[in-house]
């Protein structure tokens, strides 16, 4: 079986719900389908939730009615038969009203995780029904009874197996199976999520727990460009990524992927294809274990990127120096994404600042601590094995008339990343299609 998930903007109207349907149909092989929320309704959803945070359930209500509204007039455009458009109003009545129950009480993020999980449970429905409604064999299975995550929040991946072959069994024979991306149980059984733009997650962990022949990623882009199309004028879409390459794009900024989406599709050998629903025939990019020689493939930025920097006049990188540096990151759960040393120093860059002040007073025990925020990684990723010569000075070329803060190479074979201002990215990434890829 494939896998196809599609994003918002590929569910975002009527008419686009229509165009996926066509597309899913059209194929003949049983699939499993990941939709995500019609796009804007996940916002909208995390805006209802901030109202009510605020303890203001007239700004939610107001956004719940418009919501509402727009919903029902889908209805009309979607459905053809009084049957399933009475179905469905009276399935999407029963949606708003329960949104609208959160307007009454206590608000915290168990409520929040509920709120927001209905944009998915909204547009599978929808798109069900319609399938229905043209006759095809479609079956609605709910993440919420085989997606889960365990006590440190990650993806439970022996019970999801378990439970979706199942889930599969019982309803076996079917031509399309449809479900949620985004949306999950955690361990104590309360709904939650996959974080933002983590449908893109679900089909992957999807694809490894029934090991199928390839998950498709279908969005509104021919695939991964080799640089961020919306910062960069033409920008143009690459072929072929390694699994490790289009891993290090997702982690360093590149929003067609949700940034942990390819690990299980790793893992489990299951290629990865990007594709554009608005242009279905383009190639798009295919992900897989083929690493092309000496080809630089592809640049992304991170933004919101912190840099610390300690420096000590005692013998900092004696042993256990670096060990008691990152402990202090570990215990404010805080990841590093960068690091670089010298004898009397050492460099990192953090994307959570949420504890960034009681970090900096346990680090300055240990030396003078200065810190650098709104900077951004600039990832320049593709065939950059360490006997390859040449490639790092064309990255670095590129960048020579921007202020580099820090510089990391070698940590894997695919990638060297720069540490720069955020006011300069847009040069830095400009410069580096013109060098790299004109
Ligand atoms: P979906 O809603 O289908 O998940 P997203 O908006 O999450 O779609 O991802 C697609 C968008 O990612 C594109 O419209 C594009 O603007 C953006 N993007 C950022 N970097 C890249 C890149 N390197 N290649 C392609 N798209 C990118
Ligand atoms: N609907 C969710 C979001 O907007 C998940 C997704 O689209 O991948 O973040
Ligand atoms: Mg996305």
């Amino acid at each position: 079986m494939k896998v196809m998930k599609f994003g918002g903007t590929s569910v975002g109207s009527p008419e686009r719900m229509k165009s996926v349907s066509k597309l899913i149909t059209s194929s003949g092989e049983p699939v499993v389908i990941v939709l995500s929320a019609m796009s804007g309704t996940t916002n909208s959803l995390v805006e209802i939730s901030n109202y009510l945070y605020r303890k203001n359930p007239e700004g939610a209500n107001e956004v719940i009615n418009r919501l509402e509204q727009k919903y029902m007039s889908h209805v009309e455009d979607l459905y053809s038969t009084e049957k399933w458009k009475k179905e469905t109003r009276s399935f999407l009545r029963e949606e708003f009203n329960y949104l609208r129950s959160f307007t009454k009480d206590l608000f915290t993020s168990f409520e929040e995780k509920s709120i927001v999980a209905q944009g998915e449970i909204m547009s599978t429905n929808m798109v069900v029904n319609y399938l229905k409604e043209c006759g095809v064999d479609a079956e609605l299975l709910s993440a919420l009874d085989f997606m889960r995550t365990d006590k440190n929040g990650e993806p439970d991946t022996s019970y999801i197996k378990e439970k979706l072959t199942a889930l599969l069994e019982e309803v076996k024979g079917k031509q399309i199976y449809i479900t949620q991306g985004f949306i999950c149980r955690n361990a104590y059984g309360e709904i939650d999520n996959l974080q933002r733009g983590g449908s893109d997650y679900t089909a992957s962990l999807i694809g490894a727990a029934i090991n199928a022949e390839e998950i498709q990623i279908w969005t509104d882009i021919d695939g991964m460009h080799n640089n961020d199309p919306r910062i960069v004028d033409g920008t143009e879409a690459v072929r072929q990524l390694h699994f490790e390459e289009a891993a290090e794009l997702a982690y360093f900024g590149a929003k067609i992927l949700h940034p942990t989406c390819i690990q299980p599709a790793k893992y489990a050998g299951i290629p990865v294809r990007l594709l554009n629903t608005m242009e279905p025939e383009a190639q798009g990019t295919i992900i897989d274990n083929v690493t092309l020689r000496g080809k630089i493939k592809a640049v992304a930025a991170k933004d919101n990127i912190t840099a610390i920097k300690i420096k000590s006049s005692r013998m900092l990188l004696a042993t256990g120096f670096l060990r008691k540096v990152f402990e202090i990151f570990e215990s404010y759960q805080t990841a590093i994404d960068m690091v670089a040393t010298s004898e009397v120093g050492v460099s990192m860059s953090i994307d959570n600042d949420t504890h960034l002040a009681e970090i900096v007073d346990e680090l300055k025990k240990y030396g003078t601590v200065t810190v650098d925020t709104d900077m951004c990684i600039v990832c320049v990723v593709g065939d950059l094995d360490w006997s390859n010569v040449g490639f790092e000075t064309l990255a670095t070329d590129a960048l020579k008339n921007i202020p580099v803060r820090m510089i990391s190479y070698g940590g894997s074979n695919y990638n060297i990343s720069f540490l720069i201002r955020e006011s300069d990215k847009k040069a830095a990434l400009q410069s580096l299609s013109d060098t790299l890829f004109k």
